[in-house]
């Protein structure tokens, strides 16, 4: 069996031709363009590549967008003070602050005071509450795109045996309650789980969600044939290719469906941010 890949760079594009210029067109013509603002302190690199994606994205969705970089010496109380003026600026329907921030900068505090309405990462707590992909105001974009790959693929949930790896605060944890909306006979492994309740799981799971932030931890032989696999991510090897959670080749050649990386997940949690900040604006309506 070689797998089917599922490309998130192409659902995405999809998503962005299909959905989002319509949507964005019909703001336009109400007069409102729809504009999201990215705040980056410091100088990480993989930042400003992801900001580039994000910069590339909202100009294929119609979306403006504004890059406003601060020097890593960027005191907590002047990131506060420029997020209170961007909450107030009715031109600007999104806001997100690039992590990692520096780390005398206390992180939460400055992501909490994003006005809920322009937290279009939706890392808030206030967006963070009934995870129901279609009630939650902004949901949060990873799990937002793993949910969206998921139903734009045909990938049945409910009453599925489904193994979300990892249980963090931006990926594993909502992910998993998504998952349980939908449905899902959901199991949710993590550090704490003993390796033979885990290996047990593994060889149960129909569909398998990896987000533990390991290269490669995930070997075809721990998978049963069939399985469809969502590798959330993202490490670059020391010669600078890239790749996932999953070790492709083995993983491969047991399932029947799997996200690839890059082009997996990556594209579809930033276009599940540029449809945050469309769905901002049209709440502005
Ligand atoms: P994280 O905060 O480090 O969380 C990792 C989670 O995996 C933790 O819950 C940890 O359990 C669990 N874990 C670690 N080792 C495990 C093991 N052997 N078995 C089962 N669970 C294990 O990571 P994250 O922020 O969720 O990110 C995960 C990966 O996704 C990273 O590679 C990250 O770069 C990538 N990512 C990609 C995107 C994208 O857009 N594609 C977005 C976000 C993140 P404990 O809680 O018990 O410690």
């Amino acid at each position: 069996m070689t797998a089917k890949i599922i490309s998130g760079r192409d659902i995405a594009q999809r998503i962005i031709e299909k959905e989002l210029n319509p949507r964005v067109q019909k703001l336009k013509q109400k007069g409102i363009t729809p504009k999201l603002v990215v705040i980056f302190v410091g100088d990480h690199s993989a930042s400003a590549s992801y900001i580039k994606q994000k910069e590339k994205f909202s100009a294929l969705a119609g979306v403006v967008s504004e890059v406003r970089r601060f020097p890593e010496s960027l005191s907590e109380e002047a990131l506060l003070g420029e997020i209170a003026k961007i909450n107030a600026d009715k031109s600007i329907h999104g806001v997100i602050v690039q992590l990692p921030l520096p780390a005398h900068i206390n992180m939460k505090k400055v992501i909490e005071s994003i006005a809920p309405t322009k937290d279009v990462d939706g890392f808030g707590e206030a967006n963070n509450k009934d995870l129901d992909v279609r009630e939650s105001s902004l949901p949060p974009c990873t799990p937002k795109g793993i949910m969206t790959m998921l139903e734009k693929s045909k990938i049945p949930i409910s009453g599925t045996r489904v193994v979300v790896m990892g249980r963090s605060h931006i990926v594993g944890r909502p992910v998993a309650e998504m998952l349980l909306y939908k449905g899902a006979l959901l199991k949710v492994l993590h550090s704490q789980t003993p390796p033979d309740e885990a290996a047990r799981a593994l060889k149960e799971a129909q569909v398998l969600i990896v987000a533990v932030g390991k290269p490669e931890l995930i070997h075809g032989e721990q998978l049963s044939k069939g399985v469809i696999v969502i590798d959330v991510g993202i490490h670059k090897r020391e010669d600078g290719s890239m790749c996932g959670d999953v070790h492709f080749d083995s993983v491969s050649k047991v399932a029947s469906l799997m996200s690839p990386v890059p082009g997996g997940v990556g594209p579809m949690t930033v276009v599940s941010l540029i449809e945050n900040t469309v769905k901002a604006a049209e709440q502005k309506l």
